[in-house]
Parts: C-alpha cells; structure tokens; sequence
C-alpha cells in the first residue's frame, strides 16, 4: 500500500510535517501526557500502520510513553494486545484498515476523550491555536476561514485548506477523504 518505510527515530518530525490534524492531536496526547484512551490509541495506530509503522516500533513508541506513567507489565498485560491485534497478528487476525475522515467525524467523542476529528471536536478558540501553532506564517485571514469553515461543519474541506496552507507546492482537485491520503500528499511534497 505504501512504498516507503518510516524511520521511527524520525517520528516527531515527520508528524509535525505531515500528520493531519486527527492524528497530530492524538500523537501529540500520546507524547506529553504519556496516555491515550481506548479509541485514541485505535485511531492513531491503525494511521500509523498505513503510513508504513513496523508494528515492532508501533509498539515501541506506546510503550515508551505508556510506561512513564504506568508499569510495563501494566503495559504488556492491558495494552500491547490490541496494538498487536489492531495490525493483524493477534485474535481473528483481520487486516484492519486505517479510518476514514467519516469514520472519524462520525464517532462519538466522549467527555475526557480525545479521538475524533479537531475540526469538530475543537472549540474555535481552541482551533484556532492549533491552526497557528502548526500552519508556517498563517495568514491571520486562513486562520479566521478554516475557523469559520469548522463552525458549518465543512471539516474535510477545512482540512484540504490546512494541508494547502502547510504545503502550498499541492496541487488537489478533490477534498481530503482519508488522514492516510493527506499524509502521503503531505509527505510526498518536499517542502518542510
Ligand atoms: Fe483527520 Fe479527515 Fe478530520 Fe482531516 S478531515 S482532521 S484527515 S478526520
């Protein structure tokens, strides 16, 4: 599905660059709060399967946030099977996929949670500060329009708006359907 390989050492580059902000969100939970509850850790680690993750370094990376705060053998018993169930090697063995923009709009997003799409999920204010924290040199008027886009809940075209406002170099002549298909745009255009 994918043609290249990840460099694990390189993550927290390579999701600054180019992980949407679904997953941006998450992984960045994951690695300053050192937890992410259940469907969280489900959404990311599907993402990062498709994106070319050996399920060794999938593991590795839950693991070494997880035990900053949690013991390894808390760790090995409740939640190294379903990251290796969610790549196929435990229980039925079924190759999962990676979630859809509407599958991700579409869940439920309980108090406490953190899964989800921001655009949604986010209170402007909120969005906002991700917007600028992430976009290069925002243009406070691409700020204001992604924010108000949210607000009639235009998430994926929202989202097309923010990987152009990242990578101005992409040329798109459909709307973002898929986190996986904004990273591989994303990934694939040299610029930082
Ligand atoms: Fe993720 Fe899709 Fe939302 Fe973009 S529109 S943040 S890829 S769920």
């Amino acid at each position: 599905s994918n043609s290249h390989e990840i460099d694990i050492k390189q993550l927290n580059a390579i999701a600054r660059k180019s992980f949407p902000p679904c997953m941006l969100n998450v992984y960045n939970i994951l690695t300053t709060q050192h937890h992410l509850k259940h469907f969280g850790r489900l959404q990311l680690v599907l993402f990062l399967k498709g994106i070319g993750v050996k399920m060794e370094d999938a593991l590795h990376l839950y693991r070494s946030e997880f035990t900053k705060k949690l013991d390894g053998d808390k760790f090995d018993k409740g939640y190294a099977y379903n990251i290796r169930h969610s790549y196929g090697k435990e229980g039925k063995r079924v190759n999962y996929t990676p979630y859809s923009c509407m599958k991700i709009i579409n869940l439920n997003v309980g108090p406490g949670e953190t899964h989800g799409c921001p655009f949604k999920t986010f209170e402007p204010n909120q969005l906002s500060k991700f917007l600028s924290d992430n976009i290069h040199n925002a243009e406070p008027g691409e700020t204001r329009e992604i924010v108000e886009l949210a607000k009639n809940k235009h998430y994926q075209i929202c989202c097309t708006k923010y990987l152009q406002a990242k990578n101005p170099g992409i040329k798109l002549n459909s709307i973002i359907e898929h986190p996986n298909q904004f990273f591989e745009l994303s990934f694939s255009d040299g610029n930082p």
